[in-house]
């Protein structure tokens, strides 16, 4: 889908100006079709919203340069139904076939992405369709967002490869990038990781209940060591001894 070049994203030092936006997914036979995996996790699917560096002419130059293209990823994972993708979802009917063009009618696209914008991960990556161009600077949101099972369902049944009259139709299905290796490339996260956070505070929080606890059984022994003296001198022991 085509964006208007008036949007665009900052990235220092440079401005990336948007270009469009496209998904990847799965398919029916249960393939989930996000290009990214956090922690081994795939997701349903992913939106990439493509934009490329002002400094360059037009994104077709620039994808075939290092600092040409900034891509923001947003992982899709099915829950609720998200009226936000719908007017894009709702719109596929009109283009199923190779060539078809339609024009959507305007809608936010900041609806389109998780609400924290300050959590992605970052690095420096490729194109991930040929000819794989190590072009890309990637933001990949934290978050995913959501769409109903409905709506991933549309989305990985409504389009296909080939044109309209084509005698042997190929559906458009898991058009997603194997993974590719990590090797030495270094990838950034703008927060910090909820394993270690959540790590720290079960230490803290650990800590202060072993001392609470610690206190709390300190008191009582001294407490119950004053109750044995009082007890003692109060009850005679002859008594004692009768009553038992
Ligand atoms: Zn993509």
């Amino acid at each position: 889908m085509s964006l208007l070049p008036t949007m665009y994203i900052e990235i220092p030092p440079f401005r990336y100006i948007a270009s469009h936006l496209h998904f990847h997914w799965g398919s029916l036979s249960g393939h989930k079709g996000s290009e990214h995996c956090i922690g081994g996790k795939r997701f349903s699917a992913e939106m990439h919203i493509v934009h490329y560096n002002s400094k360059y002419a037009e994104v077709g130059i620039a994808a075939e340069v290092a600092d040409g293209l900034a891509v923001l990823g947003v992982l899709i994972e099915v829950g609720s139904y998200n009226p936000a993708y719908d007017n894009i979802f709702s719109q596929l009917p009109q283009i199923k076939y190779k060539g078809q063009r339609f024009q959507i009618p305007q809608f936010n696209v900041r609806h389109l992405l998780p609400e924290r914008l300050d959590e992605y991960y970052r690095y420096e990556g490729s194109l991930t369709t040929p000819p794989c161009n190590p072009s890309v600077l990637w933001s990949v949101f934290r978050n995913p967002v959501f769409i109903s099972e409905e709506q991933l369902h549309l989305l990985e049944t409504a389009l296909y490869f080939t044109e309209q009259n084509s005698s042997s139709p190929v559906q458009m299905i898991d058009n997603y990038r194997s993974l590719q290796q990590e090797g030495d490339r270094l990838v950034t996260v703008s927060f910090r990781e909820g394993t270690v956070l959540a790590v720290t505070l079960a230490c803290v929080l650990g800590s202060v209940v072993i001392i609470a606890v610690t206190c709390w059984l300190c008191r009582r022994k001294k407490r119950e060591g004053h109750q044995k003296i009082v007890y003692a001198a109060a009850v005679p022991m002859e008594e004692n001894t009768t009553k038992v």
